[in-house]
């Protein structure tokens, strides 16, 4: 044990002098010991000091099947014995081929094409330029995105300037492009002062006035469907995906809808958009894309799109974006597997069950004097904090309530990652019953000793 204290300290002292970690207030990081993960198992992190954790927000919502899964950890290592890389530019290879072909078969509505890249935020980057290039080439001059209030996709400069997460926005404005746009379905703190369920009309009806005014230039309008994840898991009202995205169609905007988050199941349906029936013109898809094994992600585009980059090369149609992993055939040897446990476990027979169960283990939290309101769409939750409940007063930011409650889990033997005061769980869709009930009681006893 010694031994493993002495190791912790040593990789400790390299980790304070040379890593600088994505989005971390450095200055704190450096006066917190956050454990070093060194292993995982099912639904368990385990640190240098075999101390263990649940993975309460899924490795930042990317692990659906648990951790070390035999099958996507064989998938892996069959196809690294075949060919860890070799580039999607002017070659391809089975794994992606296949991974195509899978991806464009569960998709909704008529996708049917699908680029690689390697993050989510690249995923959106390719949407953006798929969606202004295609009026381009089309002879339309719109350069013009429409983005929801609180939309967060990815942290890349395209990606930040459809965003509408304030700090991200306010930090890097001078480099961003300008977009449109309308209200986030954030019912607890309508920015129209409406309320539920006439909020979610009125703010899908804001699109409409934008596209009055501007309709012609505009390219697309950019979604993250049923759920902001990022804003703070913001769960939209019934019917607002639908409607915007039949606003938006009426007029002939492209939709383009990024499931980076919500996608392979995490809201209960593989991906978001079937809840509404909404048939997108692209797709963004990332996170649970391999399980949580490696980075990929995918844009997904309709026939319709695709043909107006088709051409003689000097008519330059072409779509000029690429990675140098784009499509890697490790990565995308996981997807597979990670689509065929999906099949094998009834993954989302198994998400019908315990998201109620999680309803139900949440339940008593909501009465919760320092609890304003909890937000859930299947297997994604939002717990906001407040200094009063009934006036929705916020705590002090200085406070960081969300952060003191992540710690306080984090003691508990849980690993939890708050937005602000919104405490987030979203767990592996392969969480046991009881696994689930232990994450939400550690969150509740940490909750309990913050606030007290
Ligand atoms: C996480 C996320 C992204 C960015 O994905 P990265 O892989 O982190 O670049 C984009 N959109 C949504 C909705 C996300 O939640």
């Amino acid at each position: 044990m010694n031994g493993s204290l002495d190791r912790t300290r040593a990789l400790r002292a390299v980790d304070r002098a040379h890593v600088w970690h994505p989005f971390t207030p450095m200055s704190a990081w450096l006066d917190d010991d956050a454990p070093i993960i060194e292993r995982g198992e099912g639904c368990w992190l385990i640190d240098t000091d075999g101390n263990r954790y649940i993975d309460g927000v899924s490795s930042l919502w990317v692990n659906v099947h648990g951790h070390r899964h035999p099958v996507l950890d064989a998938a892996l290592v069959e196809q690294a014995g075949k060919l860890a890389h070799s580039t999607f530019l002017g070659l391809s290879h089975p794994a992606a081929i296949e991974l195509a072909g899978r991806l464009v078969a569960i998709a909704p509505g008529a996708l049917t094409r699908v680029f690689f890249s390697e993050n989510g935020a690249a995923a959106v980057e390719v949407a953006l330029k798929m969606a202004y290039s295609y009026w381009r080439n089309r002879g339309e001059a719109r350069d013009r995105f429409v983005r929801l209030e609180n939309a967060y996709h990815g942290d890349t400069v395209g990606a930040v300037s459809v965003g509408g997460i304030d700090r991200f926005h306010e930090t890097y404005r001078a480099l961003l492009f300008s977009t449109a746009s309308i209200p986030s379905p954030y019912c607890y703190r309508c920015s129209l002062g409406k309320t539920y369920p006439s909020c979610g009309v009125a703010c899908a009806e804001a699109l409409e006035r934008v596209l009055d005014s501007e309709g012609d230039r505009v390219a697309a309008l950019i979604i993250e469907p049923l759920v902001q994840g990022a804003a703070g898991i913001v769960t939209a009202p019934d019917g607002h995906l639908r409607r915007v995205t039949e606003i938006a169609r009426a007029r002939g905007i492209l939709v383009i809808v990024d499931e980076v988050a919500t996608g392979f199941g995490r809201t209960g349906t593989m991906f978001a958009c079937e809840q509404e029936s909404v048939e997108p013109d692209l797709m963004c898809v990332g996170k649970g894309i391999t399980g949580g094994y490696l980075p990929l992600s995918a844009t997904l585009a309709t026939e319709e799109i695709f043909s107006a980059f088709l051409g003689a090369p000097e008519e330059h149609k072409t779509l000029y974006h690429g990675h140098s992993y784009s499509g890697n055939p490790l990565a995308a040897a996981v997807a597979l597997a990670n689509l065929d446990v999906f099949e094998r476990e009834r993954t989302l027979e198994h998400v019908a069950e315990i998201e109620v169960l999680l309803g139900e283990l949440l339940a008593p939290l909501a009465e919760h004097p320092h609890v304003g309101e909890i937000r859930r769409r299947g297997m994604m939750v939002g717990i906001e904090l407040v200094a009063d409940r009934a006036t929705k007063e916020p705590f002090d930011e200085a406070l960081q309530m969300g952060a003191a409650v992540a710690r306080a889990a984090r003691a508990r033997g849980a690993i939890i990652r708050p937005l602000g005061d919104v405490v987030v769980l979203m767990p592996p869709l392969a969480i046991s019953r009881e696994e689930l009930t232990r994450l939400v009681s550690i969150t509740a006893e940490s909750i309990d000793a913050v606030t007290a």
